[in-house]
């Protein structure tokens, strides 16, 4: 069985951002050499995410907009979590959206339906952040 590891690394511009990172699983995946197994896909934060969803940019403002309406960003006083830190609403956002995704490879590509793809999900952002790729397989 082969396996192969590998940290993506990102920091965005803003404080809560989606990236599509299916380019970079993509690659990853041909370093592996790996043509049938299974891709762990994680955020190495309690901050961010690792989903998949569409591509497509209403989608993502409707995330952005369902996301504050659970979790407000501000006022920062209404969490317990904010005494040292202003990222509770962050906290609570990852944890909807969740940590991590498991995509099966086949034929050395991802095994995915049509419309799907890999996204980071940043929720206290403006700070180096890493994502973890593990890869299993022959
Ligand atoms: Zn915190």
């Amino acid at each position: 069985m082969k396996h192969y590891r590998k940290e993506l690394h990102f920091r965005t511009d803003k404080r809560r951002d989606f990236l599509n990172i299916t380019p970079e699983i993509r690659l990853a995946i041909k370093e592996s050499g790996v043509q049938q197994g299974l891709c762990l896909v994680n955020a190495m934060h309690i901050t961010a995410s690792v989903f998949i969803n569409d591509d497509e940019r209403g989608l993502h403002a409707d995330f952005e907009k369902w996301l504050e309406t659970l979790a407000p960003e501000k006022p920062h006083n209404r969490y317990q979590h904010n005494g040292y830190e202003d990222n509770a609403d962050a906290h609570l956002k990852r944890q909807i959206m969740g940590r991590e995704v498991v995509v099966a490879i086949t034929n050395g590509d991802l095994d995915f339906g049509t419309w799907e793809q890999i996204f980071y999900g940043e929720f206290d952002g403006m700070r180096d952040k890493r994502v973890l790729v593990k890869i299993i397989g022959e």
